[in-house]
């Protein structure tokens, strides 16, 4: 289990190098209220390293489930406005947000997908004029994940929920680079500087296009677009701070263009959307469009992903992770996209990041538009990578260079 040492460390690597509380700062916690132990850490290292003020936002799995359940779709849609204001005060002040996640994967499992379907999309139309934020990287957020027993039992089935709560921490702590010992803060500023050279290299590499191929079926061209930039690891904000968005993160990332993608995906892990887990998915691209797709497990969920809206059917983000990952040599299947996303190759349907383009943060959506940047209310990664992946980057001129060999990085 995990100690207290680890478990403060862990608490000052979140407020430290996660989102990187600046003096004087207001900091926000969302947290379900089952991990109050480790967010009043939190809280304590936050005005430790000189917060102006730090809120808690609770929440309770348990109560959600309750809401699905009993709640009228109606009721679903209809989202308080105080919550869109406390969000937009944070906002306007110029906060931090510090997500702790230790969700059920599955938790929604049984429930109506229309209901669920409403929820979302209410709650995405309502937030969506907040969300440039934290896509933009304007202030700093970050999202760190704690075991719960739920979760601990999807991924562990067969041991008992102490053991299965243990193993998760294990490989969790892992996987942020915390152990007894050693000064987390540290690695993970040598571990941002290796991520930021497969940036450096891929930048100055400027690809017109990524060709990946795998014995799995995947035969897939996604073009980026012009003026595109690898980003991955740490970002800097509006206010000059360095911060992680995810922690852990293994992965470099950039932008498609959105009308460029070309033939077919074949997804390595199973999706946990809308709180089920879609699995065993192929989908097929023209000219950047899903055209078709098929999943064995939870095809409907598939569908309202894909046709959440006219951007949820194009691809908005390609990230590319060594098969040979931290994470992925755990040999656990997380069932949550912030670990498997940072032990496998992703794309993601839905929204664009804009600092993917030069001068993105800047932009317009018009001229964002212009530059081949997708837009959509979501933005949903799903895994493809594996072990014989191979990666052709291929240039201008039609040259090409490989980028990966057997599932890994060999530029
Ligand atoms: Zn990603
Ligand atoms: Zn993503």
């Amino acid at each position: 289990m995990v100690s207290e040492n680890q478990l403060r460390k862990y608490a000052k690597l979140a407020v430290k190098m996660g989102v990187n509380v600046q003096k004087g700062q207001l900091l926000v916690i969302s947290a379900d209220v089952r991990d109050h132990e480790f967010v009043a850490l939190c809280v304590e290292e936050a005005y430790k390293a000189g917060a102006g003020q730090v809120y808690v936002n609770w929440s309770s799995e348990h109560d959600a489930l309750c809401n699905y359940q009993y709640m009228t779709k109606e009721a679903l849609s209809d989202i308080p406005q105080w919550k869109y204001d406390q969000r937009k005060y944070a906002q306007d002040k110029g906060g931090c947000f510090l997500n702790v996640m230790s969700s059920t994967p599955g938790l929604l499992k049984g429930i109506d997908s229309e209901k669920i379907m409403a929820a979302q999309l209410a709650a995405s139309k309502m937030f969506m004029p907040l969300q440039s934020y934290t896509m933009n990287n304007e202030g700093q957020w970050s999202i760190v994940a704690l075991p719960s027993s739920g979760w601990a039992k999807k991924v562990f089935p067969d041991l008992s929920e102490e053991e299965g709560i243990a193993k998760l921490w294990e490989a969790i702590l892992m996987s942020v680079r915390v152990s007894e010992d050693n000064d987390p803060i540290a690695e993970w500023e040598h571990h941002n500087e290796q991520v930021l050279h497969y940036s450096k290299v891929l930048n100055e590499q400027n690809f017109k296009a990524l060709h990946f191929k795998n014995k799995l079926g995947t035969d897939l061209t996604v073009e980026l677009v012009k003026n595109h930039v690898w980003a991955g690891g740490c970002e800097k904000a509006g206010n000059g701070a360095i911060f992680n968005p995810n922690m852990p993160t293994e992965e470099n990332f950039c932008m498609p263009a959105k009308y460029g993608t070309n033939g077919r995906v074949v997804a390595t892990k199973p999706l946990s959307y809308q709180g089920t887990l879609i699995d065993g998915f192929v989908l097929e691209f023209k000219d950047g469009k899903v055209v078709n797709y098929h999943a064995e497990k939870e095809m409907q969920a598939l569908k309202n992903l894909v046709e959440f809206d006219e951007g949820s059917s194009y691809l908005g983000e390609v990230a590319l992770i060594s098969y040979d990952s931290p994470i992925n040599n755990t040999g656990i299947l997380f069932y949550n996209t912030l670990f498997d996303e940072n032990a496998s190759c992703h794309l993601a349907l839905g929204r664009a990041y804009p600092m993917n383009v030069k001068g993105g943060t800047e932009m317009t959506e018009e001229q964002l538009k212009e530059a081949g940047a997708n837009f959509s209310m979501t933005h949903v990664d799903f895994m493809f990578g594996s072990s014989d992946m191979h990666v052709e980057g291929i240039k201008e001129d039609g040259s090409t260079v490989t980028v990966f060999e057997a599932g890994n990085f060999v530029i």
